[in-house]
């Protein structure tokens, strides 16, 4: 596989080749990913071809998006395998900084979205989500995209995001792409590499629960209590898993509902953990 495709190490290089597309016209668009790329970031690359002139995917594990108790070390890496990947799927160019480009030594401006970001995945990892709107500003400024694509996968993420674009008036259009997953159900991830061969077969409780949930909405359930217990029960019923939580909230706001209303979008959202390993999966569901 030939790997050789542009790469930018430094923010003016890439800041500079892009003024460049804008001069020409040409529309950018910008994939943020900690690489090690598998289906799930190539679908949003194949959006932001499809949308762009320019396809930018920027590889960057972020360590202020990790607490220190938490995986940044271990993180997989793999950059060579990623750019042939990438070239292969028709993106253009590669922003790969290394942590002292974007964080230099007298570094100290962060950006935080308040109230969404303190619920669900923000209550378990309290300071992620100020690393991830933090980063993905840098990248914005870095990159100057005219759109960008994220996945459905970190569904609050999208929302936090779209959040902070519309305060901070960043004038990029947000894309979501939905989850891609494995043939049985899991969804992909950079960390289901970590599970053994038992903990990747339990780790089906996760896509088994949302379906649970799916199915119950289906026949007419609308009370969110009893739809979790059913889920709870699903992911209890393997001794690996720990949860972290499950929930069912609006699509639009991320508020939590106990009754759900006819031809609403919720998300029902689910974190654990299987072994070691933390996941994260969720359904858009319409009642
Ligand atoms: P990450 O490299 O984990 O930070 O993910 C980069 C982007 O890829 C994020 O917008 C994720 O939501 C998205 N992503 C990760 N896994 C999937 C998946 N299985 N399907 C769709 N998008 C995904």
């Amino acid at each position: 596989m030939s790997t050789d495709i542009i790469t930018f190490y430094k923010v003016k290089e890439i800041q500079n080749y892009v003024d460049e597309l804008h001069r020409q016209g040409k529309v950018v668009g910008l994939v943020p990913t900690m690489g090690y790329l598998h289906e799930g970031h190539l679908s949003l690359v194949d959006n932001a071809v499809e949308l762009s002139d320019v396809t930018i995917v920027s590889i960057f594990v972020n360590p202020t998006q990790f607490a220190p108790d938490e995986d940044f070390e271990d993180y997989p890496r793999d950059t060579e395998r990623d750019k042939a990947l990438l070239k292969e799927r028709g993106a253009d160019v590669v922003f790969a900084p290394e942590a002292d480009e974007i964080y230099p030594d007298n570094f100290q401006t962060y950006v935080d979205v308040e109230e969404i970001t303190r619920k669900l995945e923000g209550e378990h990892r309290p300071t992620h989500f100020k690393g991830v709107t933090t980063i993905v500003s840098i990248l914005f400024n870095s990159v100057k995209p005219d759109l960008a694509v994220f996945g459905q996968k970190d569904a609050q993420q999208a929302v936090v995001i779209k959040r902070m674009v519309s305060d901070l008036k960043f004038d990029i259009d947000i894309i979501l792409a939905p989850i891609v997953r494995e043939e049985d159900g899991l969804a992909m991830s950079s960390r289901n590499l970590y599970l053994s061969e038992k903990e990747r077969k339990d780790a089906l409780v996760l896509y088994k629960s949302l379906k649970k949930a799916e199915d119950l909405i289906k026949i007419g359930e609308e009370k969110t209590y009893n739809i979790v217990e059913e889920m709870r029960s699903i992911i209890n019923s393997v001794n690996s898993s720990k949860l972290d939580y499950i929930d069912i909230v609006r699509a639009d706001n991320f508020e939590r509902v106990e009754e759900l209303q006819k031809d609403h979008e919720y998300y029902v959202l689910i974190a654990c953990k299987i072994g070691k390993t933390r996941l994260i999966d969720n359904l858009l569901i319409k009642a």
